[in-house]
């Protein structure tokens, strides 16, 4: 007997973090496939943007827009970027400590002015 190793996919919501949930009657929230795994978020109220880079908006994080297309919301969109800083930050972090908290530092007072 051996072990084979497969890759399955979860969304989760680029805005508040939290991981896409189906409907009770549904099979699960693991999918083989990304492209089910978009279809299954978005027949449940999701919406995912960009080309290069894909993105998953809850419906909390995404409201229509005038065209009633689901745009990520202002606050989503802050949030996801506040944490792409935060990965970027404990990057740095690891290796040089003083440079990360400059550049939290930096972040920080940027958001303020
Ligand atoms: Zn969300």
């Amino acid at each position: 007997m051996s072990y084979e190793t497969d890759t399955i996919y979860h969304v989760v919501c680029d805005g508040c973090g939290k991981g896409y949930e189906p409907r009770p009657y549904d099979d699960g929230r693991w999918f083989v496939d990304q492209a089910e795994a978009d279809q299954e978020a978005i027949y449940d109220g999701w919406t995912v943007t960009g080309n290069k880079t894909i993105r998953h908006w809850c419906p909390n994080c995404c409201k229509a827009d005038k065209d009633g297309e689901l745009q990520p919301t202002k606050e989503a969109l802050a949030a996801y970027r506040r944490r792409r800083a935060e990965a970027r930050e404990n990057k740095v972090a690891a290796k040089d400590p003083a440079k990360a908290v400059e550049m939290r530092l930096n972040r920080l007072m940027k958001k303020g002015s």
